[in-house]
């Protein structure tokens, strides 16, 4: 499982430029994609607007939107998380809820190129009924 990143849109902030270029993601993703393809496995991508950081993993309530350089976050219930590992807990539920439901399933070429700008959306109410583990 794997989030879908505006990688491009993200290399126009000239501070996350280098750190995401070195970290070649781009790459990455293409690499899982092969390689998931290659042992008949499926690459799950879930969609950008999942909120993945500001959702709490443990309750699933949704906090507020939160600066980059906020790294480490306490939700309401009392949970304190760590942004990145929260949010891959985040993508990891939400692509098994994905496998088990059958529902809107996007292997890699699925995905949607439609071209608009990713930043300003509001994320989809869709994470009700995520497991917590
Ligand atoms: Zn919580």
């Amino acid at each position: 499982m794997i989030e879908d990143l505006a990688v491009r849109n993200m290399m126009k902030n000239h501070r996350l430029a280098r750190a995401i270029s070195d970290a070649a993601w781009r790459q990455l993703r293409t690499m899982l994609e092969y390689k998931a393809a290659w042992h008949g496995r499926d690459l799950i991508v879930v969609d950008r607007w999942f909120p993945s950081t500001r959702l709490c993993s443990t309750c699933g309530a949704l906090a507020q939107r939160m600066p980059l350089d906020v790294r480490k976050w306490t939700c309401s219930c009392g949970s304190v998380h760590d942004r990145d590992v929260n949010a891959a807990r985040n993508i990891l539920a939400a692509g098994l809820a994905v496998t088990a439901c059958g529902d809107d399933v996007r292997p890699q070429r699925g995905t949607s190129r439609t071209g608009q700008s990713s930043a300003k959306q509001e994320p989809p109410r869709a994470t009700k009924g995520i497991p917590v583990h």
